[in-house]
């Protein structure tokens, strides 16, 4: 099916690279790096990502199976380690060739056991482990445990061991996380000495690296910092905006005062007004918070203020001091500013902000 849709999300290649290179040249010569594609790559393009970065990264990190099989099924020959994988999926995961985060001994068994079967020989596995986030890993007391199961079997090598930070933007918990890092140095230290060899090991996302970068190790994983965000003002001015979500003007409406706009008559024209009513809606990703003006998009360089509710496909915007006309361009956001704009008016962070953009819309990519 050719989505043929106006609203069209364009992913600049260019800028993904220069975001990618900027925090390369925060690394040490030897650190590679993982790059996170979940949620279709932040809600870009997952494939394209993919595709744009592949010669001058390390890995790929998806959050579940089956996104991993779709840059499979593109070509990707990346080493993909998936971060939450279930028992339901690993024949599957075997089949594609990804690699499983075991997280905990019902799926490190479970595993074990079809790596045991199948046979597999020196399947890469990662092992994660808990050190403050509480979401998935497991406990450092496992550890004991988890060697001696390791040392029984051939069908699995361990490729890396990694944990994940609970607030490295935040320098208000610098002392929790170094806490986290240390522990995690700790877990390492006892997975070297009684292992016989030594796995990757890294601990960083996008905020760690910015803020811990004596936390390297082997392996980073950059995540949203790839996609123009830095967790702050400074760092996110170093980079480019990579998401440009674009549509164009379906329709002009003049309205006299007392008129309204949209559902439940939420805006009520006090002068005459002109509207314009633009293809993407609640249904797209543009929150209903964005409505009775909290938001804007731009037209022809001129803010134009969303008026009334967001509708499920569509919005109105006031357009009474805009020159324009049906068929004009209209861009709802282009720059990470007004990206971040709208996670502060929908209370939330640009990561949601990017995740939801809907399928329905097309993407494009810009080289
Ligand atoms: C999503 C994710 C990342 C990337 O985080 P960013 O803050 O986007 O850089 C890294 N590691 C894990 C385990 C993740 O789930």
């Amino acid at each position: 099916m050719n989505n043929n849709h106006v609203t069209v999300l364009e992913i600049d290649s260019e800028a993904v690279l220069h975001n990618l290179a900027y925090f390369k040249q925060k690394l040490q010569p030897q650190t590679k790096i993982l790059v996170v594609v979940k949620a279709f790559g932040y809600g870009s393009e997952a494939v394209e990502i993919a595709k744009i970065v592949q010669d001058k990264v390390d890995y790929f990190a998806v959050a579940y199976s089956y996104e991993g099989i779709l840059l499979r099924d593109a070509g990707i020959k990346t080493p993909i380690l998936v971060l939450h994988p279930q028992i339901q999926n690993l024949k599957d995961i075997v089949k594609y060739r990804l690699e499983p985060n075991l997280y905990n001994f019902k799926i490190f068994d479970a595993f074990m056991q079809l790596a045991d079967e199948a046979p597999l020989m020196n399947y890469p596995i990662h092992i994660k482990f808990n050190t403050g986030l509480n979401r998935l890993g497991f406990w450092h007391t496992d550890v004991p445990t988890l060697l001696t199961e390791l040392k029984k079997s051939n069908n699995v090598k361990v490729e890396s061991i990694f944990s994940h930070l609970a607030a490295s933007e935040d320098p208000n918990e610098q002392e929790f996380t170094i806490g986290q890092i240390n522990n995690f140095a700790y877990i390492v230290k006892q997975f070297y000495e009684h292992l016989g060899y030594e796995p990757m090991i890294h601990i960083l996302n996008t905020s760690g690296i910015i803020n811990y970068p004596q936390a390297q190790f082997d392996m980073v994983r950059l995540g949203i910092g790839l996609y123009g965000f830095g967790n702050n003002e400074q760092e996110t001015a170093q980079l480019k905006n990579t998401h440009t979500l674009k549509s164009i003007i379906s329709q002009i409406h003049l309205i006299q005062p007392g008129e309204t706009v949209g559902y439940n008559r939420a805006f009520v024209a006090n002068q005459p007004t002109r509207t314009a009513t633009i293809p993407v809606g609640h249904a797209d990703g543009i929150s209903r918070r964005l409505g009775n003006k909290e938001g804007f998009v731009i037209i022809n360089n001129q803010a134009a203020p969303i008026i009334g509710n967001v509708c499920m496909d569509m919005i109105m915007v006031d357009v009474t001091k805009v020159d324009c006309n049906e068929g004009d361009e209209v861009i709802i956001f282009n720059h990470q500013q007004h990206i971040e704009y709208i996670a502060h008016k929908c209370e939330t962070i640009p990561y949601e902000i990017l995740t939801a953009l809907s399928q329905r819309i097309k993407r494009l990519v810009k080289s």
